[in-house]
């Protein structure tokens, strides 16, 4: 099975992560311009996959969708590393620019489209979503 590595920049928060992502996303919420200045690169992973070492800071806020949403990042360097729903637990978003080698993971959907900035590059070989898709269902074992 595929294991995938990444961390933060500073090298205090280290991670590892088993299998495949749900699907891969890059989304361009008004919330994740503002932690990247762009859109953010996502991989959507069960929480039980992902193995932190090292201490996360989060931050909870509602999200364009109206969901509270975490984001984890290093308290130190200020990195995001996770995002996650308290609504959907089961899941955890990787930003895909924090793997060890972030060619290893190919985004498939934009999504919040329609919150993106004028000059957004959006490949049009991928699919587009306006807003927030429905949320995939929970993994039967967990
Ligand atoms: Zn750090
Ligand atoms: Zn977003």
């Amino acid at each position: 099975m595929q294991e995938l590595s990444g961390g933060c920049m500073c090298g205090a928060v280290r991670y590892k992560v088993v299998g495949a992502p749900v699907v891969s996303r890059i989304c361009w919420c008004r919330t994740c311009q503002k932690i990247s200045g762009n859109g953010t690169a996502n991989a959507l992973f069960p929480t039980a996959s992902i193995t932190i070492s090292g201490t996360l800071s989060s931050f909870t806020s509602p999200a364009d969708s109206g969901n509270e949403i975490s984001r984890y990042f290093c308290p130190t360097c200020g990195c995001h590393i996770l995002g996650g729903s308290a609504a959907n637990p089961h899941f955890r978003v990787l930003r895909i620019g924090t793997l060890d080698d972030p060619s290893a993971i190919q985004p498939q959907v934009n999504i919040w489209a329609s919150s993106a900035p004028n000059w957004a590059c959006l490949d049009p070989a991928l699919k587009l979503e306006a807003k927030q898709p429905s949320p995939p269902q929970a993994p039967s074992n967990g």
